[in-house]
């Protein structure tokens, strides 16, 4: 395949390969642009299911996710049917409540539901008669050097497709990620940390929410954590992160220890979860994995690129990954616009552009582990949160909080690390210097009062 221009994206053929939420958001983008987009998802039609197993529940959407949104139509729908959390909800072990708020005046971010989300995205698919997909079909095997891709149908038999382009959107576990490392061209890391979570439900009492709707409820306990985000139906999904050893020490201990757990660590839970349910929950459920991937480069020549978490799966604390996939889709727009469709160019400069500003939000979401579960709880961390503030109002363009250039601006990831780290050394030093004043003058004044002869030379 060779170079190709907007007039001739018609006759082109690309295979996304994944229908999960960048798959799905990336097939409309390029039917948009007039390629003909088979989209191949291992699983049944989410739409047609009664239960879909796997991941979180609900997501924190923000503004990279809308901003591609947007480009699709779909960004007022989505909002819509989303539930603004303006701030955070500390719940402290006494169970008084704190709210830090996210931004601004009227900042939130959105608690949206996974799956409504990725059949709103779907179903958008289906109106353009440029793109099919194809439910229950599996990726087997991958030639990328020759562009064949072998699918499992659900009868069990088998597809050979050969598109133009490969767009691997197959998540985490991406099987079109491992034939690229097999192939040498790509560096490649994994970091599966030794924390997991488990989910929990709070359901609606009496058909209303039965605690503070437009919040992310934390419970930050230094070494662990529980979150809860509200969903649409009046409930609320919480999600337990603790090392693996305190889930197998739980699950050890026998019966009521998933109980003994939550009356010494989360008291004011109990009568929102029910002891029941949380019995059942630690009885029925174990810790699951969370892991971090970082690659570069993400294509293959000019036939095959990677893109949302087979590109840089990343552990969910920053509520960032499906955003930092949708900002994919939009980069990606950026790059097919500028190089008038030359995969050529758009996938090699993609790589470039984008490896560096994932490989930085994979390491703020780390970072922001450490800050949800331990130090929200911290003085000289909430003093220098305040600072943030005051920095920020003084200086709206040019001091910016970490969390703001995150979440509600699209500020290349790399660049916020960059910038935070200025701005974080700053703070830092002011807030030393500001403290030695006071300190030193109160030491000059004993000093002359109960040792005056240390300052007769000032007399002389
Ligand atoms: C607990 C938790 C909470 C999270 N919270 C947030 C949040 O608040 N905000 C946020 O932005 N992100 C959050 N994330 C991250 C977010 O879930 C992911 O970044 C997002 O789902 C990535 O989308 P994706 O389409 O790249 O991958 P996926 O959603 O994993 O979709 C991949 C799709 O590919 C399909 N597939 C896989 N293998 C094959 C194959 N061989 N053949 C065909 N199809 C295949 C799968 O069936 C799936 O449908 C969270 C993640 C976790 C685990």
């Amino acid at each position: 395949m060779g170079s190709t221009d907007m007039n001739s994206s018609s006759a082109l053929n690309v295979a996304v390969v994944g229908g999960g939420l960048v798959g799905s958001l990336e097939a409309i983008l390029l039917a948009k642009r007039g390629f003909n987009v088979e989209l191949y998802e291992a699983r049944e039609d989410i739409r047609t299911l009664e239960h879909v197993s796997g991941r979180s529940i609900n997501l924190a959407l923000s503004v990279r996710g809308r901003a591609a949104l947007q480009l699709v139509g779909l960004e007022e729908q989505i909002v819509h049917d989303g539930i603004p959390m303006n701030a955070r909800l500390i719940h402290s072990l006494s169970g008084k409540l704190s709210s830090q708020p996210y931004g601004k005046e009227g900042q939130f971010i959105l608690s949206v539901d996974r799956r409504l989300l990725n059949e709103t995205l779907l179903t958008e698919a289906e109106k353009y008669p440029n793109i099919q997909l194809h439910f229950s079909h599996k990726l087997l095997q991958a030639n990328l050097d020759k562009g064949t891709l072998v699918f499992k149908k659900e009868d069990g038999s088998e597809m050979t497709v050969q598109p133009d382009l490969i767009i691997g959107c197959d998540g985490a576990y991406s099987a079109i990620r491992k034939q690229m490392i097999r192939l040498g061209r790509m560096s490649y890391s994994q970091e599966y940390i030794p924390h997991g979570y488990m989910e929990l439900c709070i359901p609606p009492k009496e058909g209303k929410f039965a605690t503070r709707i437009n919040y992310l409820h934390i419970w930050p306990r230094d070494e662990f954590m529980m979150i809860a985000l509200p969903n649409m139906d009046a409930s609320f999904t919480c999600t337990l992160f603790m090392p693996f050893a305190q889930f197998d020490q739980i699950e050890n201990e026998g019966e009521t220890a998933g109980l003994d757990f939550f009356r010494k660590y989360f008291p004011d839970a109990i009568p929102l979860i029910g002891e029941k349910e949380i019995k059942e929950t630690f009885l029925k459920n174990r810790g699951l994995p969370m892991v971090s991937i970082k690659c570069s480069h993400y294509n293959y020549k000019d036939r095959v690129l990677i893109m949302g978490d087979a590109a840089h799966a990343m552990v969910p604390f920053y509520g960032q990954g499906m955003n930092c996939g949708f900002e994919d889709c939009v980069v990606l727009e950026e790059l097919l616009e500028k190089y008038n469709n030359d995969f050529a160019k758009v996938l090699p400069a993609f790589s470039e552009h984008r490896a560096p500003d994932a490989q930085a939000m994979c390491d703020l979401a780390m970072y922001n582990y450490v800050e949800m579960r331990s130090l929200v709880n911290s003085r000289w961390f909430l003093l220098k949160k305040k600072v943030d503030k005051f920095l920020n109002w003084l200086m709206p363009k040019k001091y910016i909080p970490l969390y703001t250039m995150v979440t509600f601006s699209r500020i290349r990831y790399h660049s916020v690390i960059q910038q935070w780290k200025r701005q974080d050394k700053f703070v830092e030093k002011a807030l030393f210097y500001l403290m030695c004043v006071p300190a030193a003058s109160i030491g000059v004044f004993m000093l002359s009062y109960f040792k005056p002869s240390t300052f007769s030379w000032l007399r002389k």
